[in-house]
């Protein structure tokens, strides 16, 4: 009997019982019908044989209680409802609507028990994922920056915690001064196989959990999971011109791989601290200067200060209306392709708070030099219109 008699012959319908039927009810269904269908009361009819065959062969595996189990577990897994439509592969002369289950599973074929094939199924699906080398995780942290840290480029130590080896057993644990051994029921391999005849469906071991290994006297630090939150600290170069809230990308600086697997990687999300005079647009820094009203409208040359250097002369031209912006070129961030950003000065005119005598004088003397003149008129004349 094969894969597909298993798949395609119902032996319950066969021999008319429930799938439910207790060994006796089969026997004596098996009975009545091979006494009906013997070919001795039949012959010369070749139904008649066919249908005997059919039953005997129903009868030779539901009265064998190692083989009603087997078939049981065939039909569930492969049986009702598993169907596939003809035709898909031409060429293919298997039975089960012209579908060979070797060409699925990459059994031998034909004849392939469907114990090798639920072996193959299984021992591909789980055993090799456990044990094959994994990607460690990605990690996530954050670091907060100085203002000039983030435009400049630096180096920060980061301390990252997760699960890693324990450190008091070296992962192994194990109490100090013993190791663990090969578990005994997997012979270290983490699978075991439940035995259902010829079926072989493997599992995790459940004496060593997959593991493999056996602890007899547990590591007191991790209780024998050889697993244990640490922390490491890392050195991560942050690139020149980082901006608040960037996620900064570390290749290979994650988790570590298992079983010879890459490390994840790490992601660093930025903070960086606001700066008393400065302020960023984009790889542009910007200041605010005050200017005197008589800066303003006589014009001026005025110091700007320059992040990390020397300050600037900005020429500030006679008639400068407050608010207005000064491009001060290559004052700026760093950007990635090496060229360099700008400083946008922008003025604010201060009004005096404070006058001595000879400057409110000035100030009287300005307005009756400039009495004619309203600021207001253009404006008042333009809020006329519809
Ligand atoms: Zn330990
Ligand atoms: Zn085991």
């Amino acid at each position: 009997m094969s894969t597909k008699d298993y798949v395609e012959k119902d032996y319950y319908k066969a021999l008319g019982v429930a799938k439910t039927a207790k060994p006796a009810e089969i026997k004596a269904a098996y009975r009545k019908l091979a006494r009906k269908y013997h070919p001795d009361a039949n012959k010369g009819d070749a139904s008649a044989e066919e249908r005997f065959k059919e039953i005997s062969e129903a009868y030779s595996v539901l009265s064998d209680e190692k083989r009603r189990k087997e078939y049981d577990e065939a039909r569930s897994l492969f049986g009702g409802g598993f169907r596939v439509p003809t035709g898909t592969r031409p060429g293919s002369q298997g039975g089960f609507g012209g579908f060979d289950f070797g060409d699925i599973f990459g059994g031998s074929g034909d004849n392939s028990g469907l114990g090798d094939i639920l072996g193959g199924v299984f021992n591909r699906g789980r055993g090799t994922a456990q044990n094959r080398p994994r990607r460690g995780t990605d990690v996530e942290t954050e670091t907060t920056l100085t203002f000039g840290d983030a435009i400049d480029g630096t180096t920060v130590a980061l301390r990252l915690t997760g699960e890693g080896p324990c450190p008091t057993c070296h992962g192994t644990g194990a109490k100090a001064g013993t190791v663990p051994r090969m578990c005994p029921s997997c012979q270290g391999t983490g699978q075991s196989s439940r035995n259902l005849g010829s079926f072989g469906i493997s599992e995790p071991c459940k004496e060593c959990h997959g593991r493999g290994l056996v602890v007899d006297d547990p590591c007191p630090a991790c209780t024998g999971s050889g697993r244990a939150m640490s922390s490491r600290t890392i050195q991560a170069r942050i690139p020149a011109g980082v901006s608040d809230g960037a996620r900064i990308k570390l290749a290979g600086k994650g988790a570590p791989g298992e079983r010879g697997g890459p490390s994840g990687d790490l992601y660093v999300r930025v903070h960086v601290k606001p700066h008393p005079v400065f302020g960023r647009q984009g790889s542009d820094l910007t200041v605010t200067i005050p200017v005197t009203f008589a800066e303003a409208t006589l014009g001026a040359e005025v110091k700007v200060p320059a992040h990390r250097g020397a300050p600037v002369t900005v020429r500030i031209p006679p008639g400068t209306p407050n608010g207005r912006t000064f491009l001060v070129r290559g004052k700026g961030v760093r950007r990635k392709d090496g060229t360099t950003g700008n400083m946008r000065v922008t003025v604010e005119v201060q009004v005096p708070q404070d006058l001595n005598s000879k400057a409110r004088s000035a100030i009287e003397e300005l307005r009756e030099a400039t009495a004619g003149a309203d600021p207001r008129e253009e404006l008042l004349e333009r809020a006329k219109e519809a």
